[in-house]
């Protein structure tokens, strides 16, 4: 889950030039970098949906703007067995790929489930161990999650993971020198469904979502109800036929991320070592 009801959660923290390339010498993206993690605080409040339309004019990466054919699905904060199948069903049945970014914690309990939906063709995705805030936690607290994270990912589906979303949407330094390290990418959305608000149903994420679809956009949904009130995955199930539907109307792809920004690359593989230094996605 991203942004709970009253929790909000939608920052733009770090810096990412229109070309996709890191630019500035390293002294100037280090402070880009520390006022990252400034604005990560600041911005973690309620009410920081408001900053969506800044976060896609100015870092449209991170935002996860992509081809202008194609739309990314995303699901977080899975798996779980009470919800996950019914997403993967769907899935299968309109012959649809996503991204699903699994919480470490979550696949530790249903390793066989991860694992299918690797082997479903579902692209895997980090969205840390704990679903907490990081901007809480210091920099080897972080560091030390979204490595075990990806670590136990990786181990179970066997996929290599490219990207990472952090829990509630807010970034940190110190995560994102985590990503850097550990070779994932940062990437948000530019819209949402709020499923995880009480009372929402299938018309209203529906409608919730399709007020920012446009092609190269990010979707994001969620598959559990791990950390949200129980039950409200039904209401993300219920509307991804429609946004099927209204995609295939507007003539728009759906598929994972790695089909959406493919020049996004991480330069390190899981578990090894960088293949040359400096951060090589393109966040700074
Ligand atoms: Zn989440």
């Amino acid at each position: 889950m991203e942004a709970h009801a009253g929790r909000g959660g939608m920052p733009s923290t770090v810096a990412e030039t229109a070309s996709g390339r890191c630019r500035g010498p390293a002294r100037a993206r280090g402070a880009l970098l520390l006022t990252a993690a400034g604005l990560a605080v600041a911005q973690g409040g309620p009410g920081i949906t408001a900053l969506g339309p800044v976060r896609q004019r100015w870092f449209p990466g991170l935002a996860g703007l992509g081809k202008a054919d194609h739309v990314a699905l995303t699901f977080d904060d899975g798996p779980d067995p009470g919800s996950t199948p019914r997403f993967l069903e769907l899935l299968g049945s309109a012959r649809v790929h996503a991204t699903f970014f699994l919480l470490g914690s979550m696949v530790a309990r249903a390793p066989g489930l991860a694992a299918d939906i690797a082997a479903a063709g579902h692209e895997i995705a980090i969205h840390g161990w704990d679903h907490r805030y990081l901007v809480l936690r210091g920099p080897r607290g972080v560091r030390d999650d979204m490595s075990r994270a990806r670590d136990t990912v990786a181990e179970v589906t066997g996929a290599a993971p490219r990207f990472f979303r952090p829990p509630y949407g807010v970034l940190s330094g110190g995560a994102l020198a985590a990503a850097w390290w550990l070779g994932l990418t940062p990437v948000l959305w530019s819209s949402w469904g709020r499923e995880w608000k009480r009372g929402a149903t299938p018309d209203s994420v529906y409608a919730t979502i399709t007020r920012d679809l446009a092609g190269g956009g990010t979707v994001l949904l969620h598959d559990c109800d791990a950390s949200s009130p129980p039950g409200t995955w039904r209401a993300a199930l219920g509307a991804v036929p429609m946004l099927l539907d209204e995609c295939a109307r507007r003539g728009l792809r759906v598929g994972p991320m790695r089909d959406h920004v493919g020049h996004l690359g991480t330069g390190r593989r899981p578990g090894g070592q960088p293949s040359a230094p400096g951060p090589a996605s393109t966040i700074i």
